[in-house]
């Protein structure tokens, strides 16, 4: 287990654990803000109703903390129970009746976490605890703009571009969590936007790094350096698994103090930022869209470098992803019902929680394969509608329902298959002993709440399907833009297929082959089939990535 304490200088577990005294949270839309909240609860009410009751239910909401942000102040008792790795987003945890409860388990669930944090909380003069904008004012204290972390392979080693920033060698190496001996990190600091911009690459091996542009709101700089550093890494085994020549990469930018939906010139201005930077790192880096981001924004990342993907259709773009990701999920779960002798899905009862774009033409596809029964619920009224309308006269079959935010009562309902089409983060420890299904096989990226709800599911018997393979369609869609289009492309339908070794079906009955002869988890069987894939060469440009990556860091990239 990772040593949360040695890396990153938390008082060892054997000291009195020091108390938080509030604990807050931002996000993008007061909707999260709201879904935050309902999870904080959870832990408050398993905690105030345990042995230790009487302590935990003293907290306050506090006023005044800006817009789509939160705070509580809550109690001593409470916040005694929790270790000041809280500050991390974790907490540990505490016996509760014979039972271990962890609050962590509740709190990491949230993206952002929540952060704790105590009322004597001083500047250790971290790196690592320093809000990324912070940290851009330190580098600009320091004349520095552009810093990089490197693995030099052939020495086994991590190497930093500035004696400053020797603390993110550390952070390497002795991390276990998300650092995986990633290829480069590149850091700048904007020319137009002063905002922090990174490239994280996991491993080219494959071909150039592809991932997403995620802009984001990070509390520290621990948080944003492992957001890309497990990004880049799910990226890499998600279009390994899925065939692509292409490695595992992502490009983190911090938010700028000025709120960017506001501000339209400052976006402009970082969507320059971003295609400089990428021109810059001479591809070994090429990007997509991810959260924060839409297609307008790509387009202007593509006005100033080519090593952009997700851009329009109108400029050579390829588009929604969504009609591709709703196919592979079918494909999927027709892998996963051959393998479990289950048959077709003709007949089946689906549940599905989400009604939007991916899960519309989910059902679409159930619909054209006679299934008997498909129970599907949404948050939001418009999306329930929409999908009403979109198939009338089939009310026999579908049933469409308005549920509220938290009620993740669609879990529960008795079929075969479960389908989780809205967001990640739902199969957790409150969730799955509700689970009816033999199957779980959606689109949403992060399903899995920890990897225990991963052991959770196969004691209860319920087959996953990883979502990494299910919804590999949306990175399918755009990774090969640049090798233009055709009309029923072949590129896109053999994922879709049964003959090629990497189409999805395939893909799926070997991931639960390999985990059923080797009695691991499917999410373990998909990691070791994905990892092995992604140390193949590519076939034409072995090695070109770390070639690049090479002569920036030879050529001085850092001190231009
Ligand atoms: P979408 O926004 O169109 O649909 C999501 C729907 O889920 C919305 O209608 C929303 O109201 C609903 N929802 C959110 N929280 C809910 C809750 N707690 N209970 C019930 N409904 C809830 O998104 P999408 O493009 O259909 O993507 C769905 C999921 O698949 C997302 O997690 C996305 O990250 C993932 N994914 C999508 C693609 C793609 O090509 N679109 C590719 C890979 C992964």
């Amino acid at each position: 287990m990772h040593d949360l304490a040695r890396t990153r200088q938390i008082p060892p577990r054997t000291s009195p654990a020091p108390t938080i005294d509030w604990i807050s949270c931002r996000s993008k839309s007061s909707t999260e803000i709201t879904m935050h909240c309902c999870r904080l609860l959870t832990v408050f009410r398993h905690f105030g109703t345990g042995a230790n009751s009487g302590n935990g239910l003293a907290f306050r909401r506090l006023t005044n903390v800006g817009k789509n942000s939160v705070a509580f102040r809550y109690s001593r008792g409470y916040s005694s129970a929790c270790s000041a790795s809280t500050n991390y987003g974790r907490c540990s945890t505490s016996s509760r009746g014979g039972r271990i409860f962890a609050p962590a388990r509740y709190l990491s669930r949230c993206t952002p976490s929540w952060t704790g944090s105590q009322d004597s909380d001083k500047p250790t003069g971290s790196i690592l605890e320093l809000q990324p904008n912070d940290f851009v004012d330190f580098l600009k204290e320091k004349k520095i703009r552009r810093c990089f972390v490197v693995y030099d392979s052939r020495a086994g080693e991590v190497r930093v571009s500035h004696p400053e920033l020797e603390e993110l060698v550390r952070f390497s190496r002795e991390d276990r969590v998300d650092y995986d001996n990633h290829e480069a990190v590149f850091l700048e600091v904007g020319a137009r936007s002063g905002c922090l911009l990174g490239a994280f690459v996991w491993r080219t091996n494959r071909g150039q790094a592809c991932g997403g542009i995620r802009l984001w709101d990070y509390a520290n700089m621990e948080q944003y350096l492992r957001d890309g550093l497990r990004l880049a890494q799910g990226m890499g085994v998600k279009s390994a698994l899925a065939g692509l020549w292409v490695g595992g990469g992502v490009s983190v930018v911090c938010e700028p103090r000025e709120r960017l939906s506001l501000l339209s010139d400052l976006r402009a201005s970082l969507m320059a930022d971003c295609g400089c930077f990428l021109s810059d790192l001479n591809g070994c880096l090429v990007a997509a869209e991810d959260v924060g981001l839409n297609v307008i924004d790509l387009d202007n990342v593509h006005m100033f470098s080519r090593y952009t993907t997700c851009i329009s259709e109108d400029k050579g773009g390829s588009g929604n992803p969504s009609v591709a990701t709703g196919k592979g999920v079918i494909c999927a779960m027709e892998g996963a019902l051959d393998f479990l002798h289950m048959g077709t899905l003709e007949g089946k009862r689906i549940g599905i929680q989400g009604a939007g774009n991916v899960s519309t033409i989910v059902v679409e596809e159930l619909l054209k394969k006679n299934v008997s029964h498909i129970y599907v619920t949404d948050c939001h009224m418009n999306r329930v509608t929409d999908m009403r309308n979109r198939f009338p006269g089939v009310t026999d079959i579908l049933q469409v329902e308005k549920v509220p935010l938290d009620d993740n009562g669609v879990l529960a309902y008795p079929c075969d298959i479960i389908s989780p089409c809205a967001l990640g983060n739902i199969l957790n420890a409150d969730t799955i002993p509700t689970i009816n299904a033999k199957i779980v096989c959606g689109a949403a990226n992060n399903q899995l709440g920890s990897p225990e709800d991963n052991l959770l599911l196969k004691e209860r018997g319920i087959t996953y399907i990883v979502d990494y393979l299910a919804n590999r369609m949306g990175i399918v869609n755009c990774a090969n833009e640049t090798y233009g289009r055709l009309p029923d492309d072949p590129a896109i339908n053999r994922h879709f297929g049964r003959e090629w070794d990497n189409s999805i079906f395939l893909m799926t009955k070997k991931m639960l082959k390999k985990a059923q002869s080797e009695d691991i988890t499917p999410v373990e069987a998909a990691n070791a089939i994905a990892d092995k894939l992604s140390l193949e060469l590519h076939p034409i440009w072995p090695q070109r990535s770390q070639q690049i990556i090479q002569a920036l860091v030879d050529n001085n990239w850092h001190l231009g």
